[in-house]
C-alpha cells in the first residue's frame, strides 16, 4: 500500500507496533535533517564542498589527516548544535516500553542516544567520539576539535602519539563487522522493520529491509521520495517523519 497521509499511516503502524512481538528500526539522513543536520552527501552537504578524504590516504599522509581534521571540525558544530526531535524521542519511549527492540542507524549524530535509546546500533560509526587507529583508545570528540582549531595540529593519541580519528567510517573503510552481523540478525529476527528517511540506496542499507521482508517481516518504508525496496515494503508513506510520528503521539 502506498500512502502520503500520515494521519491513515499513523493509525496502520501504531496496531502493527501493538501486536509485534520484535519491531526494529532502521533509519537514515532524513530522520536528522528533521534536526537541522544536513544530508552529508546531498548537494549543500559538507562533503560536496570538500575533496573526500579516503581511509587509505588518512592512514598514510599528514597533509590528509589535516584536510580531514579541517572538514571535521567545521562539521562538528551541526552536530553540536543539533538536538532529537518527535521520531527520535518517539523511537526510544517505544524502546522503554518494551515495543521496539533497537535501532539500527546509517547516521553518525549520536541523536537516538541523546533522545533516550539503549539499544542502536550504528553502521557508520559515531562523530560524537575520536579512536586511536594504533591501539583503539577513545574518548569524546569536543575536547579534541576545540584542540585542533586553537592550534591547526592534528592531535595525537595521549596514550600512543598513533593517529586519532572521528570514530566514523570513512570512505574506503570497511564496516564494523560486530555492528553489521547483530544487523543483519535483527533484520532477520523482526517481526516488523521499520525502515525510516533512508532511500535505501547505498549497502548495506539495501540489505536490511529485504532481510527482514524475506524472513517474514512486515515492511514499512516512510521516505520523502520513492526507494528501489518500495515494491517489497508492506507500507509505504511518502511523508516527513515528524508529521506521521507527532500523528502516531496524537493517537
Ligand atoms: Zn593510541
Amino acid at each position: 500500500m502506498l500512502t502520503s497521509d500520515a494521519q491513515q499511516a499513523a493509525g496502520q503502524i501504531r496496531e502493527w507496533i501493538d501486536s509485534s512481538t520484535c519491531a526494529v528500526a532502521f533509519t537514515g539522513a532524513g530522520i536528522s535533517t528533521e534536526s537541522g543536520i544536513p544530508d552529508f552527501r546531498s548537494p549543500g552537504g559538507v562533503w560536496s564542498k570538500y575533496r573526500t578524504v579516503y581511509f587509505d590516504e588518512f592512514c598514510e599522509s599528514a597533509d590528509a589527516r589535516h584536510e580531514y581534521w579541517r572538514q571535521k571540525a567545521e562539521a562538528h558544530q551541526e552536530f553540536a548544535d543539533a538536538s532529537p526531535n518527535v521520531t527520535h524521542r518517539t523511537l526510544a519511549d517505544w524502546e522503554a516500553s518494551g515495543n521496539l527492540h533497537g535501532v539500527i542507524t546509517q547516521n553518525i549524530d549520536g541523536l537516538h542516544q541523546q533522545a533516550g535509546s539503549k539499544r542502536v546500533q550504528e553502521l557508520h560509526g559515531t562523530a560524537r567520539e575520536v579512536s586511536c587507529l594504533d591501539c583503539g583508545w577513545r574518548d569524546v570528540v569536543d575536547g579534541w576539535v576545540n584542540q585542533f582549531l586553537e592550534t591547526d595540529q592534528v592531535p595525537e593519541c595521549p596514550e600512543c602519539t598513533g593517529r586519532l580519528k572521528h570514530a566514523t567510517v570513512s570512505f574506503g573503510q570497511s564496516l564494523p563487522p560486530d555492528v553489521l552481523d547483530t544487523a543483519m540478525q535483527w533484520a532477520r529476527q523482526s517481526d516488523l522493520f521499520l525502515a525510516l528517511g533512508s532511500s535505501l540506496v547505498v549497502e548495506p542499507a539495501a540489505s536490511l529491509p529485504r532481510i527482514a521482508a524475506s524472513s517474514g517481516a512486515r515492511l514499512v518504508i516512510i521516505n520523502r521520495d520513492e526507494t528501489p525496496l518500495d515494491g517489497i515494503a508492506t507500507l509505504t508513506v511518502r511523508a516527513a517523519l515528524g508529521d506521521v510520528f507527532e500523528a502516531l503521539n496524537d493517537e
